[in-house]
């Protein structure tokens, strides 16, 4: 018998690393953009458990897919091979520039896996010398230990020990601090098409052409990480159909599964020939269950509909952040793309983006902030525009008591 009666928040407190901070509320059911705690309150969902429940909680398709294959088959390992995992591998072949793809369980595991290849493939291809990797201030791409060094986070990467080595930072939105580093020497360049970590900060067009020009002429790849920006939250299934630039490898989580961990990590057939057997894996990587989901998810999101819905849904976001920002005045610019948005607070409440998110949450709204000065919305790219509406009504009761509480 468990010695735990019932779970209450404390038992968090008692029994978990402490590296996280929950919520004082527990969710336990949810359903479309709306949750409920174990008290019973309820909470519209803008946050989408950062970026991943793209069709909301417990979409029938996805419900369908899960139970299905649950009955079906969970787990083989890759000594052996799937139909789930083939049928998505076809479709993001068939939707995108890759080739081939690699699957594994997170987005962390899908960059270590990109930066792997992209060092494998410079040795074979260029020599030992070829091994520099460049990635971005206030960049993000996991916590494992190789992709939290090339994010450019130090607080998140510092106290560790020694870290992987032949990693450089530069300036993101600024070529010229890029093309200052790069030499022959570059292995590869990493970035996020959007920064959703670092604060919702779109690359431009021309820095992301620049970025690829750069790769082309010091024949570097170029890795992007859509983690956070890709199947569908920006409007198209990845970014960079919107950039104008096509990576060479892309790496892919969070709403491919749509609450179910999966990663994946796409690429051609040329690169993607130096993970030769044995040179890198997971247990994991491509379970049934995870590809049956999303596979589902994928069926759902990569279809007109929606991907046209979420620029409908960023325009009734921008409108309902601008109409509360003209009345209450706390956001100097509300910025992102698709339903990846991002409030900056003002001068005057720079910091306190926690204190937003905690009122939100009393008001019954869950939202997200990027650092302390930015509110971030990531919400299911099906939410309704009841859905948002109410939301944005809590939204402004949550920034009343904020302003009520800081003058
Ligand atoms: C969330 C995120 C990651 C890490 O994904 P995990 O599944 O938490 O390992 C990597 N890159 C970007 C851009 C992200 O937003």
């Amino acid at each position: 018998m468990s010695a735990v009666k019932s779970v209450t928040r404390q038992v968090f407190d008692d029994v978990m690393v402490p590296n996280y901070n929950p919520a004082q509320f527990i969710p336990v059911r949810g359903e479309g953009t709306r949750v409920w705690d174990q008290e019973g309150r309820e909470y519209i969902d803008f946050a989408g458990g950062i970026a991943v429940s793209c069709l909301g909680h417990c979409h029938p398709a996805m419900v369908h897919a899960l139970s299905e294959q649950s009955k079906k088959l969970w787990h083989l390992s890759n000594v052996l091979t799937n139909e789930p995992a083939l049928r998505l591998a076809q479709k993001l072949v068939d939707a995108t520039f890759a080739d081939k793809v690699y699957y594994a369980n997170s987005g962390a595991e899908a960059n270590e896996a990109a930066l792997k290849l992209a060092r494998r493939w410079a040795l074979d291809v260029h020599g030992e010398h070829k091994h520099q990797i460049i990635a971005f201030h206030k960049g993000f791409h996991g916590r494992t230990f190789f992709t939290v060094t090339v994010g450019g986070q130090p607080a998140y990467s510092d106290g560790f020990g020694p870290k992987p080595g032949g990693v450089h930072h530069v300036e993101f939105n600024n070529l010229e601090s890029l093309a200052a580093v790069m030499s022959e020497q570059t292995c590869a360049v990493m970035i996020e098409p959007l920064q959703g970590e670092g604060g919702v900060v779109p690359g431009e067009e021309a820095f992301l052409k620049g970025v690829r020009d750069l790769c082309d002429k010091h024949n570097a790849l170029l890795i992007f990480d859509e983690v956070q920006t890709g199947f569908g939250r920006t409007g198209t299934l990845y970014a960079y159909e919107q950039t104008g630039v096509t990576p060479d490898i892309l790496t892919s989580a969070k709403a491919l599964g749509g609450g179910f961990p999966i990663g994946a990590m796409l690429t051609t057939a040329a690169i993607a020939d130096h993970l030769k057997p044995g040179t890198h894996g997971s247990t994991y990587g491509g379970n049934p269950l995870a590809c049956a989901v999303a596979e589902a998810v994928m069926d759902v999101v990569n279809t007109p509909e929606v991907l046209e819905g979420v620029k409908q849904r960023e325009q009734w976001f921008r409108e309902a952040l601008n109409a509360i920002n003209e009345k209450h005045h706390v956001f100097s610019e509300v910025r992102g793309r698709g339903l990846l948005l991002g409030a900056a607070l003002n001068d005057k409440y720079k910091g306190k983006a926690r204190d937003f998110l905690n009122a939100a949450a009393e008001e019954g709204l869950m939202i997200l902030i990027a650092g302390a000065d930015v509110l971030r919305f990531t919400p299911s790219l099906i939410i309704s525009d009841t859905d948002i509406q109410q939301g944005m009504a809590r939204l402004e009761k949550a920034i009343e008591r904020v302003i009520a509480a800081h003058g």
